[in-house]
């Protein structure tokens, strides 16, 4: 008897690793730098104590729902909830890709949708980015019309590139394509542009979104899709029963509460985002212009050794030089302002060595 044969689509993945290194200064995963507010967790841990645990939780998450419909001046039935929202995606490919259906993305970009869909049996066909990351819209209409795909995905801002495409791309896909068009907006707060209000009128535009960046909850897994209710209720069809558990849900509703302080968070990241754009400009180094709490800039030096000499000066960034279209690329998350100061002066001597 032999082993039990995994499937080929899984078989063929390197899998999804963002190595973590014990360093002082972690500027990799893209995480907020600042803990989430004091009055946060002492209502959450208020609030947990009341939790009846030998019961399912509301399995449609109506209260966190209502209160994300309210921040965002939609109806609840305007929403679906998940574990991150790398589940939020997870699920709209559950119910709109998987064997026999084309998804489309555009490389650079988030690995894990090329992931979730090819674990689903999808076929993915990737299209390119210009050098400076941009798309010539189109060229890309052109290629889609060609494909003809059931999914296609956007970053707004893109990661790891940082930037914004034009809004007009979302016209030529919808024009040129029956997709359902899933615009991922987890860095959206960090830029002045979203799809929200088109998604919220169109069934063929969903967003989604998540409390890991802008609320300083990455280790809460909780994230959110805005979309039309027809298109919302297949997702509620195709996700596990009582998927996101009680705790969260109130995790999620109690940090709504406190909007203002996420508010002056993102306002300080974004702000010293562009102190650090400038100082990284200044440098010579070439700069992928950013809309999110990330850069990625490419140091004109060689990239790993570069890399390897920032984790020695205790600086951890994410080294992206081994993925398509990016040989000499790294990207920083925006830290607290000490921490992109250790990394402008690891950079700084970095450079200086032969
Ligand atoms: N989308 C993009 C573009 C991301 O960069 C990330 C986080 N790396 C996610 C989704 C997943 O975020 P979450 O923590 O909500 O699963």
């Amino acid at each position: 008897m032999g082993v039990p044969e995994v499937r080929p689509e899984i078989a063929a993945m390197p899998g999804y690793h963002s190595p973590q290194v014990d360093v002082p200064v972690r500027l990799n995963t893209n995480e907020s730098p600042f803990a989430p507010p004091e009055g946060f967790i002492s209502e959450f841990a208020e609030a947990v104590q009341s939790i009846a645990w030998n019961r399912y939780p509301d399995r449609s998450a109506s209260a966190l729902r209502n209160g994300l419909g309210r921040h965002h001046n939609v109806d609840a039935d305007n929403i679906f909830v998940a574990n991150g929202s790398n589940e939020v995606l997870q699920t709209v490919l559950l119910a709109f890709a998987g064997p026999g259906r084309r998804v489309v993305v555009f490389e650079p970009g988030y690995q894990m949708h090329v992931q979730i869909a090819r674990i689903l049996g999808s076929e993915v066909m990737a299209l390119e980015r210009n050098s400076d990351f941009g798309l010539d819209v189109h060229r890309v209409g052109e290629m889609l019309t060609a494909i003809d795909p059931h999914v296609v995905l956007v970053s707004s801002p893109n990661n790891p590139t940082g930037q914004c495409d034009e809004e007009s791309l979302l016209d030529v896909i919808l024009e040129s394509t029956d997709a359902l068009v899933v615009v991922d907006e987890a860095y959206a707060e960090f830029s002045t542009w979203s799809a929200i209000e088109r998604a919220v009128t169109s069934d063929r535009i969903v967003v989604s979104r998540t409390f890991s960046k802008t609320w300083s909850l990455a280790a809460l897994r909780l994230g959110y899709l805005i979309g039309s209710p027809s298109v919302i209720e297949n997702l509620w069809t195709a996700v596990l029963p009582y998927h996101l558990d009680t705790s969260k849900q109130i995790a999620g509703e109690i940090a709504l509460k406190f909007t203002d302080e996420m508010n002056t968070r993102v306002a300080q990241i974004v702000s010293e985002r562009d102190r650090v754009q400038q100082a990284l400009i200044s440098m010579g180094v070439n700069v992928s212009p950013s809309s999110a709490n990330f850069i990625l800039f490419s140091p004109n030096r060689d990239a790993d050794d570069v890399w390897a000499s920032l984790l020695e000066s205790g600086v951890l960034v994410r080294n992206c030089s081994s993925w398509p279209l990016l040989k000499g690329w790294l990207r920083l998350t925006i830290g607290t302002e000490e921490e992109n100061n250790v990394f402008l002066q690891g950079l700084e001597s970095a450079l200086e060595q032969e």
